[in-house]
């Protein structure tokens, strides 16, 4: 491991993650560093479900957000789908 990176990500759960892979998308340097071998149970994002949802009271950026979330979730999956079923 050496050279010069443009971002360093600290802690590979779902944040980390999610925003390392987004910079090496845009053609970032990054690295992405975890304390435990993956996959692991020791944080918050072990585990296969999770549930969500696009209500929020008071708040509306969240509700927008999903939005989004749903669409690069379907985009992730598509993209997972070619690289292993090509
Ligand atoms: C039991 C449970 C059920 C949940 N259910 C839901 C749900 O239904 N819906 C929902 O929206 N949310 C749910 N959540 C919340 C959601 O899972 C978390 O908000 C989310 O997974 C947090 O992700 P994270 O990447 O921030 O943290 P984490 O997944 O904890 O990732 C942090 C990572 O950083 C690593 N790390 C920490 N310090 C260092 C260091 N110094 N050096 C290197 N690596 C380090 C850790 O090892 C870990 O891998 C649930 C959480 C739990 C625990």
């Amino acid at each position: 491991m050496s050279g010069i990176y443009d971002t360093i990500v600290v802690g590979a759960g779902i944040e980390g993650s999610s925003t390392a892979y987004y910079l090496a998308k845009q053609g970032q340097k990054t690295l992405l560093f975890e304390q435990f071998p993956l996959p692991h149970n020791r944080g918050s994002s072990h585990g296969q479900s999770r549930i969500t949802r696009k209500a929020y009271g008071s708040q509306e950026h969240y509700a927008v957000m999903m939005n989004e979330a749903f669409q690069l979730w379907e985009q992730l999956e598509r993209e997972k789908t070619q690289e292993c079923y090509p």
